[in-house]
C-alpha cells in the first residue's frame, strides 16, 4: 500500500479508492475474459457492454433525458471551445458569452475565429475572483447560444445561479463541476466536461447535447469534429478512449452507491463549508473568494503574510497533503475537492493549517 496521502491536484485529480482497487483487480482479467480492458476490441461484445453500461449510468446519475445524446469524445475540454461554435453557429452566427476566467476566455477566443463573440460581463477587472453582474444585461435573442463556465476552477468561483428565460441554447462548460450538484440536464443545450476532475482519467471528454442541436454544422467543420459523426455510430465513429471509459463508468457506479448526485452535492458542501468556516476564523489565512460565488470544487486562499506561502506549500507536500500550490495566475493556495475527496481530507487539512498557523502567527 502507497502511503496515506491526500491529492488536492486540481486535476488530473484524485480518484475514489474503491474505483483504483476495482480496476487494479480486474486490470489482467476482466471479468473471466482473461483479458485486460486495454487489450479489447471497441467493437468487440465486451466492450460494447462497458460503453452502454457506462452511458446508462451517466444518464441515471445525471437523469438525462431521452433526447439528449451522450458522446464519449476525445481532445479535452478545449477541443469543445471549437466544436461548440463550429455545430452550433447556425443562424446569425453570434453568440453571448459570460467572462468568468481564463477557460472562458479561451472559449470566446476560440468562438470568435467562427462568428461573433460577445461577452455579456467580464470579472476580468479582479483577476476573475468573483461572478459579474450579469442578470441585468439583455440576452441577445438572435444569439445561436450562451455559453457559461459553471465552476472556475483557476479562481474558485461557482456560478451562483443560472440564466433563466435565456431563449437560446445554453451550453456550458462543466468541466470541474459535473456530478458535484444537482443541475437539471433540460436546462441545457450543450453540457461538456473533460473528465479528468470529476470523472475519470484524462483523455475522455464528456458531450450532452440536445438532439435538436446536431446537423447544422458549418460546411468547413472536420468531420472528426462534427458532433453528428459521433452521435450516429454510438462514440465508434474511429477509435474511442476504451480504457478512459471503462473508468468513467467505475466512478459513475461509485457514484450511483455513494446515493446520486444529491448526496454527493451534500457531502461537498459539508467540505467546502467546513473548509471556508475555518478560512474565516483565522486572520492567518484568507478565502480569496467571498459568498455566494465561493465553489465547492476548488478552495482558493492566501496568507496575510503572503513571504510564508511557498514554506507552507512545502510543508503540506512532506505531510503528505499534495498539490495544494494555487495557480500561476493567481498565486496562494488551492484545496482541489472534487466528489472523490472524503471529509478525512479536509480535515486533514484544517489540522495541519492549525498548526503552521501556531508555529508562525
Ligand atoms: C480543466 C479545465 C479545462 C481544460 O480541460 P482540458 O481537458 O485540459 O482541455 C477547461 N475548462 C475548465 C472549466 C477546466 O476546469
Amino acid at each position: 500500500m502507497p502511503r496515506q496521502v491526500y491529492n488536492f491536484s486540481a486535476g488530473p485529480a484524485m480518484l475514489p479508492p474503491a474505483v483504483l482497487e476495482r480496476a487494479q483487480s480486474e486490470l489482467r482479467d476482466y471479468q473471466g475474459s482473461s483479458m485486460s480492458v486495454m487489450e479489447m476490441s471497441h467493437r468487440g461484445k465486451i466492450f460494447g457492454e462497458i460503453i452502454a453500461q457506462t452511458e446508462a449510468n451517466l444518464r441515471k446519475l445525471m437523469q438525462i433525458p431521452s433526447d439528449y445524446k451522450v458522446l464519449f469524445l476525445q481532445g479535452g475540454a478545449w477541443t469543445q471551445f471549437s466544436m461548440v461554435p463550429l455545430n452550433l453557429f447556425r443562424r446569425s452566427l453570434k453568440a453571448d458569452f459570460l467572462d468568468t476566467g481564463s477557460w472562458s476566455a479561451k472559449a470566446i477566443k476560440e468562438a470568435s475565429k467562427y462568428g461573433t463573440a460577445r461577452v455579456l460581463a467580464s470579472s476580468k477587472d479582479k483577476n476573475y475572483t468573483y461572478i459579474p453582474q450579469w442578470e441585468e444585461v439583455e440576452l441577445d435573442p438572435e444569439a445561436d447560444y450562451l455559453h457559461i463556465t459553471t465552476n472556475n476552477t483557476i479562481y474558485g468561483t461557482l456560478l451562483p445561479s443560472l440564466p433563466e428565460n435565456a431563449n437560446v441554447p445554453l451550453v456550458a462548460d462543466m468541466s470541474s463541476n459535473i456530478l458535484s450538484q444537482v443541475y437539471r440536464v433540460e436546462d441545457f443545450g450543450l453540457i461538456y466536461a473533460g473528465a479528468q476532475k470529476n470523472i475519470g482519467p484524462s483523455g475522455l471528454t464528456i458531450v450532452i447535447v440536445r438532439e435538436d442541436l446536431l446537423g447544422h454544422a458549418l460546411d468547413i467543420c472536420p468531420t472528426m469534429l462534427n458532433y453528428e459523426t459521433h452521435a450516429d455510430k454510438g462514440s465508434m465513429f474511429n477509435t474511442p478512449p476504451t480504457y478512459a471509459i471503462y473508468l468513467a463508468g467505475l466512478v459513475f457506479e461509485w457514484g450511483l452507491a455513494q446515493g446520486g448526485i444529491p448526496a454527493l452535492q451534500a457531502r461537498n458542501k459539508a467540505k467546502a463549508k467546513l473548509l471556508y468556516d475555518f478560512l474565516d476564523s483565522s486572520d492567518f489565512y484568507h478565502a480569496n473568494v467571498a459568498e455566494p460565488d465561493r465553489s465547492l470544487m476548488n478552495i482558493t486562499f492566501h496568507l496575510e503574510n503572503r513571504d510564508l506561502e511557498s514554506e507552507l506549500v512545502a510543508q503540506t507536500e512532506q505531510a503528505g497533503l499534495l498539490f495544494l500550490k494555487g495557480h500561476r495566475s493567481v498565486g496562494g493556495l488551492r484545496a482541489s475537492i472534487y466528489n472523490a475527496m472524503p471529509l478525512a481530507g479536509v480535515e486533514s487539512l484544517i489540522a495541519f493549517l492549525t498548526e503552521f498557523e501556531r508555529k508562525n502567527a
